[in-house]
């Protein structure tokens, strides 16, 4: 489909609001109805009708039908959160007694779900190396029910074949489910890879503006309406009318901010790879990256999110580099107008014998400056190494 009329005008019905461009935000948490037939139908169906704030709203509606064309989709839905999409993802899809093989490196709080609550109920689970896809079939147990992919994983970047993956889980009956937050939904959607479910953290480039928090799952229909059913509708995680309205404001600027930061963000990373205190980029889309190819024939589209790690001896240095930065604000999260770092260091000890992260590596993000502007900052922050 056509991203323009996409983004514009599918599953807007501007005749229905005054003819309205921009759709209203529909403030209000039960709907009422003329008829007993008319309550009837939409107490039985709650998905298709629009009857109470926790199940359906009218502005969400419309986001969700923009969600699921943009992945390709039959259907998706749009979360309170990135990680509440994941949960519902990761929650429909096991039971007392399976097994979860998940990318080491994925996502913090996805681990914790597997670590803390998964196990709680019986759900074991490996972590791998999902770099090659020999140790991902070397960890499936019978009992595997869910993989769990994020590539290319975000402070590491290591990339997962995603086809191989599902053609290897589908052959099995094994779900797959793709954090797709990196590449972002404007590139291919793993959908089309044999992926059984994508999900988002839509706080990054959906949002594209750091002013709100929701997550994105796409999959079929008949999956999207087990997941709506049961956990969606019971674990409470709609995003409010405020927050579908903000991501459907976004959503109109998704393809220039996307071909900002695929324009702007090689050009720093190409500076940064040939700058004498830099040891290496982290950025899959980098001709240094072990899985370029691979990486790129994925996600064609270069996005914004990439680690660098430093020729620094100690925490100091990297402070000192870190501390020195003037457009890179120091924060988490990404995918906004913003350009971000993260210092490895606010969380690693240079003294951990096995850190989960080298002290001297430092995240950055590219957001909607200029590319002349950051490679200069980044110079002057460099020089105090
Ligand atoms: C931010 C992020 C999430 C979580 O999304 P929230 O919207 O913060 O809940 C999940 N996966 C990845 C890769 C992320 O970067």
């Amino acid at each position: 489909m056509d991203t323009s009329f996409l983004l514009n005008h599918l599953g807007e019905d501007r005749a229905a609001y005054f003819d309205a461009v921009s759709p209203p935000i529909l403030q209000t948490s039960n709907f009422a109805f003329p008829t007993v037939a008319a309550f009837r139908a939409a107490l039985a169906d709650e998905q298709q009708h629009t009857l109470y704030t926790r199940g359906q709203n009218p502005t969400l509606v419309i986001l969700n039908k923009k969600l699921a064309a943009l992945d390709g989709a039959e259907d998706a839905l749009c979360f309170s959160s990135g990680v509440a999409a994941l949960s519902a993802a990761i929650l429909n899809s096991v039971q007392t007694g399976d097994h979860v093989v998940c990318v080491r490196h994925s996502y913090g709080w996805t681990r914790h779900l597997l670590e803390h609550h998964l196990a709680k109920w019986g759900v074991s689970h490996t972590l791998v190396d999902g770099t090659r896809t020999e140790h991902i079939e070397a960890a499936l147990q019978p009992n595997t029910r869910l993989i769990i992919l994020e590539s290319p994983t975000s402070f590491l970047f290591e990339v997962q074949d995603l086809a191989a993956v599902a053609r290897m889980a589908r052959a099995r009956g094994i779900r797959t489910l793709m954090d797709n937050s990196y590449a972002g939904p404007l590139n291919p959607s793993p959908l089309g890879l044999g992926i059984d479910m994508v999900a988002y953290s839509g706080t990054k480039y959906h949002g594209g503006h750091s002013d709100v928090v929701c997550g994105v799952l796409s999959s079929s229909r008949e999956i999207i309406r087990d997941i709506y059913k049961n956990e969606y509708m019971t674990l409470g995680q709609i995003p409010a009318p405020l927050t579908a309205w903000l991501v459907l404001r976004s959503l109109r600027t998704l393809h220039l901010r996307m071909a900002r930061v695929a324009d702007t963000t090689p050009k720093v990373v190409a500076y940064l790879a040939q700058h004498p205190k830099v040891d290496r980029v982290l950025y899959p889309h980098h001709p240094s990256h072990p899985q370029h190819s691979l990486a790129v024939q994925q996600q064609p589209q270069p996005t914004g999110l990439f680690s660098i790690v430093l020729k620094a001896d100690s925490t100091a240095q990297v402070e000192r580099f870190a501390d020195a930065l003037r457009c890179f604000l120091m924060a988490v999260s990404w995918g906004g107008h913003e350009s971000l770092v993260i210092p490895a260091c606010a969380f690693v000890s240079e003294q951990d014998t096995q850190p989960v992260l080298p002290f001297n590596l430092v995240r950055l993000y590219i957001g909607m400056e200029d590319a002349q502007v950051l490679i200069e900052d980044l110079a002057q922050a460099l020089d105090k190494v």
